[in-house]
């Protein structure tokens, strides 16, 4: 019997999350709540529900084959309303939904299962020098599902990559560690209460993390640390937080580099499925030679940086 996951999908070929062409495996469950999420269905673990409404008929079909009546309209939002404490996933009202408009986000399955997917992508890891990437959500919140998928995938020779928002117990990322290859870490923001503004959590133990997980033995950790910071506008966009990003991580030994992620919008049609207010609407990704003035900062550490992704 092998760990069991709370699995989001697969992406194949993604050309960013590592070396080479990776197959990236994104979890259900986060501890954080960014403002900025570009996967908001993400976030919880269980299973998350959805309407593509320029789809959508109004036919009802999903609410009246619903057995546990979970599935509600809402006259006063007009929008349907999930209740996640009678719904049993049964995904009735999904396959009842003839303009294939309702959606469900998330499924479980063990490691065998989504070992096999990625071994599908053999060939690519081969050519590219590629493997497998684990995200989220949080990946490292599901340590002994992550924890033993890489070890599969290692043991048949599939390089190996884990991103982590850093907010879990050590023990967590310890277990996982000896069977990352790459581990990508974020920083959102380096100010403690900054970072509870606009995550919900504060960064102490984040940044506890990170030095723990740079400083680890060299048996218990397999090659490079990269450090990601997204690039939100009017949220984590200042001088001073890049200038103590740099400071931060100066003194990592491990550290291979820092990229920089330009704030994107692709997120939003999946609030408006999920008819989840974002209240980032009028914000624009940062232009290209704003992000390369904020590169040149942290250069000014003798770090190396790159954007974009
Ligand atoms: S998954 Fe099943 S229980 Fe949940 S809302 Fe759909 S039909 Fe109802
Ligand atoms: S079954 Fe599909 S098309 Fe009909 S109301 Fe539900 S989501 Fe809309």
């Amino acid at each position: 019997m092998t760990a069991t996951g709370r699995i989001l999908r697969i992406e194949r070929l993604s050309g960013f999350d590592g070396d080479g062409l990776r197959t990236v495996v994104f979890l259900k469950g986060c501890p954080l709540a960014c403002r900025w999420c570009s996967t908001p269905e993400s976030q919880r673990s269980g299973t998350d529900f959805g309407v593509n409404r320029s789809k959508c008929t109004g036919c009802f079909d999903c609410v009246e084959k619903c057995p546990e009546k979970a599935l509600a309209w809402d006259m006063k939002s007009e929008r349907f309303v999930t209740d996640t404490q009678r719904c049993t996933d049964c995904r009735r009202c999904v396959a009842a939904c003839p303009a294939g408009a309702r959606q469900a986000w998330g499924y479980t399955a063990d490691v065998d299962e989504i070992y096999r997917e990625v071994e599908k992508d053999s060939l690519f890891y081969y050519h590219s020098g590629g493997g497998i990437t684990v995200s989220g959500g949080e990946p490292l919140a599901q340590p002994e599902f992550t924890r033993e998928l890489l070890e599969r995938c290692l043991a048949h020779g599939i390089n190996t990559a884990i991103e982590t928002s850093g907010f879990v117990p050590w023990i967590n990322m310890a277990r996982v560690l000896p069977f990352t290859d790459t581990l990508f870490f974020d920083i959102k923001h380096v100010d403690d209460k900054t970072h509870k503004e606009i995550t919900g959590v504060s960064n102490k133990r984040i940044i506890e993390n990170l030095k723990a997980a740079d400083a680890a033995n060299a048996a218990d950790y397999r090659r490079s640390l990269i450090v990601r910071m997204p690039v939100i506008p009017d949220v984590n966009d200042t001088d001073d937080n890049f200038r103590a990003l740099g400071g931060l991580c100066r003194g990592l030994k491990r550290l291979a580099g820092i990229q920089l992620l330009p704030y994107h919008r692709l997120g939003m049609e999946t609030y408006r499925r999920m008819a989840l207010p974002y209240d980032l609407e009028s914000l624009k990704p940062p232009p290209e030679e704003e992000m390369e003035r904020y590169a040149g900062i942290l250069r000014q550490s003798g770090l190396s940086v790159s954007t974009g992704g």
